[in-house]
């Protein structure tokens, strides 16, 4: 029988939640939570991994009393071949984001577009040089179409090894090598993860794994990194900037429109557009005063990081944002957008506008967006929203607080710039242990967790600790609002962390962008390890995903795992169901690859945990603990 939904006190830590959650339930409107509760308690030969759906002579459960499928498999096969299908969804999902951006560069090549161009073109030089495209007195198109072949080539099947393993440690590689785990394409290791997995192919459990991680490190050190650093290329490479944060920066006299979703392709157009002086006119006429382009999880971290847009919410808040009654239109591409966002849209005046032929929603506006027609597109669609003020229900409107301030824009190359032009300064403050360390804390909001209680939690305990955080996705949103991203929370922080941060006035907490960002993570980890002459996992760092639940932040988990750094979950994956598996991802993979997964849901004792990890590692490079 389903559950009873929880008190709203228990089920979130933010007021402007809270409220927004009890007006809906006033209004009669259905969220993420009350969907729970009626799901609520799930099956649990599912949440053991157990349950096989890999053909028609099952479906299959597996238990003590049936210890094997129809065809035999066993509850390690079963479980590992769920895993790795798991690890295949979330890799494609960052990777297909990535190939976007090189269809975009395709256009911009082929002067099929005027809508993008290359803003970044000292970028492009610089990544061209690392995979190996000439650069020296050539044109900038000639570069990026190089560029392009090289990055299309990466999704194939002819190459021996990603284009970006030339930013990884020899040592590093040297252990994928060994393994089998050198990612060689993505298509070709997703591909083969689902190959693998068909009934009758990999019915060795841990063999199943070491593709998991090889499809995963395809993600994070090809799809995903192609994701970011082509995003830098066409959109620019973020700057730190001020911005604010939470459901106040829907504004009461403005036309709102929240853009959703995880690519800045559209939501750039989207913005671009809304600024132009004749629609702002135009919202104007209809008593406005203003456009205000707003975000919600990564598209929205994409255009805070290098715009610098205001944030409205995270995961769970994009429900409660449409609920304030003064959103007039939420534009989406695709990841992590709820379906029920049409429903709810539908309560309102909310107009609901889908962009992405791979992610059409029923009931949705649609616009076919590419290209070579973004901007004239993206026109239409902040028209709808303009003309949707006139359609607003001002009594229903409630803006539930006032916005906080928050710093963005953390990339490499910024960080690089703020240290005068080095990683050395970094080293040395690391050396001596003023920054003990590093965690990235990353990854969403799942309902199962009371709302970032852990991700903020976990933020607060490590900087007390001296140890540096960099926050991508949905956790961005949750450490703004906590007031940990303004270089004022040093004030929380331990004495180095303390002193190096306000001595370069940045937050103890830098917010590194969204989720394909974590490639940003990764590339400063293999700089580091690099500059210090150790492999990644010899770092004092870590990585953290406290209330995922997606398919990529398990992508994001395992590629972190496979290049060494320590990584906490919040929760476990659905694998318990298998000793195997789980003792392998929980201890085994540490004499593989130098590091392993915990699963944790107590933010102080997993701040405890990290610290001992990063004791050791400081201990073992010959420095103070
Ligand atoms: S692959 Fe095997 S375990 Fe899975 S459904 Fe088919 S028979 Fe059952
Ligand atoms: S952090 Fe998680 S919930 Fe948030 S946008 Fe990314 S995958 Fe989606």
């Amino acid at each position: 029988m389903a559950r009873e939904p929880k008190p709203i006190d228990e089920l979130t830590i933010w007021d402007d939640a809270k409220a927004m959650i009890r007006k809906g339930r006033a209004e009669g409107i259905e969220t993420v939570h009350e969907r729970l509760a009626q799901q609520t308690p799930h099956c649990k030969f599912c949440e053991l991994g157990t349950t096989c759906r890999n053909c028609t002579m099952g479906p299959c459960r597996i238990s003590e009393k049936m210890p094997r499928g129809v065809c035999g498999a066993d509850a390690h096969v079963v479980v590992a071949r769920n895993f790795g299908r798991f690890i295949a969804g979330g890799a494609a999902g960052h990777s297909d984001h990535g190939r976007d951006l090189i269809e975009v560069l395709e256009a911009i090549v082929e002067g099929e577009t005027g809508d993008y161009r290359i803003t970044d073109e000292a970028k492009l030089r610089a990544i061209a040089a690392e995979v190996g495209v000439q650069t020296e007195g050539r044109a900038v198109m000639d570069v990026a179409r190089d560029v392009m072949e090289v990055f299309y080539g990466d999704f194939g099947s002819r190459k021996k090894e990603v284009a970006f393993l030339s930013r990884v440690p020899q040592k590093r590689k040297d252990i994928w090598n060994k393994l089998g785990m050198t990612p060689r394409g993505v298509d070709r290791e997703i591909a083969e993860m689902m190959h693998r997995t068909h009934m009758g192919c990999d019915n060795d459990a841990p063999n199943t794994l070491i593709h998991a991680a090889r499809t995963a490190l395809a993600d994070g050190w090809s799809g995903s990194m192609i994701g970011t650093e082509l995003s830098d290329v066409i959109f620019g490479t973020p700057t730190p900037r001020m911005s604010t944060a939470n459901l106040g920066v829907i504004k009461k006299d403005q036309v709102n429109i929240l853009v959703h979703g995880h690519n800045p392709v559209v939501s750039e157009m989207i913005l671009a557009a809304a600024r132009e002086p004749e629609m702002v006119a135009k919202a104007k006429a209809l008593g406005a005063t203003g456009i205000n382009v707003a975000g919600l999880c990564c598209t929205g971290n994409e255009l805070l990081m290098r715009q610098g847009i205001p944030m409205a919410g995270n995961h769970l808040m994009t429900e409660l944002a449409i609920i304030t009654g003064a959103v007039e239109a939420i534009v989406v591409d695709y990841q992590c957008i709820m379906p029920s966002l049409v429903q709810i849209s539908g309560c309102y005046h909310t107009k609901f506008i889908d962009t992405a032929q791979k992610a059409r929603f029923t009931g949705g506006i649609h616009f076919d967006i590419h290209p070579h027609n973004a901007l004239s597109e993206a026109r239409k669609i902040v028209e709808i929203a303009v003309n949707a003020f006139a359609e607003r229900d001002a009594p229903r409107v409630d803006i539930p607080c006032e916005p906080v301030e928050i710093m963005t824009g953390f990339s490499n190359e910024a960080i690089i710039g703020a240290l005068g032009g080095s990683l050395d300064p970094l080293v040395q403050a690391i050396a001596s242990g003023e920054i003990r360390g590093a965690v990235g804390i990353v990854g969403c909001n799942n309902p199962k967790f009371k709302q970032d209680s852990m991700n903020v939690g976990l933020a607060k305990e490590l900087i007390k600790r001296d140890i540096l955080v960099l926050a991508t996705g949905c956790v961005t949103t949750a450490a703004g609002k906590a007031g940990l991203l303004v270089p004022q929370a040093i004030d929380m922080a331990g004495p180095g962390l303390k002193k190096v941060c306000g001595a370069l006035g940045i937050p103890p907490v830098l917010h590194y962008g969204s989720c394909v960002d974590n490639s940003r993570i990764m590339q400063l980890c293999a700089a580091l390890a690099n500059a210090l002459g150790v492999d990644i996992s010899d770092l004092p760092v870590g990585a953290s995903s406290p209330e995922w639940y997606s398919e990529k932040a398990a992508a994001i988990g395992l590629y972190a795992v496979a290049s060494g750094i320590y990584t906490h979950l919040g929760h476990p994956p659905n694998i318990l169901g298998s000793t195997v598996v789980t003792d392998l991802a929980v201890s085994g993979l540490e004499g593989l690859v130098g590091a392993s997964f915990f699963i944790e849901p107590d933010p102080v004792k997993t701040a405890e945990m990290f610290d001992i990890r990063i004791r050791a590692k400081r201990k073992a490079l010959g420095l103070s603990e």
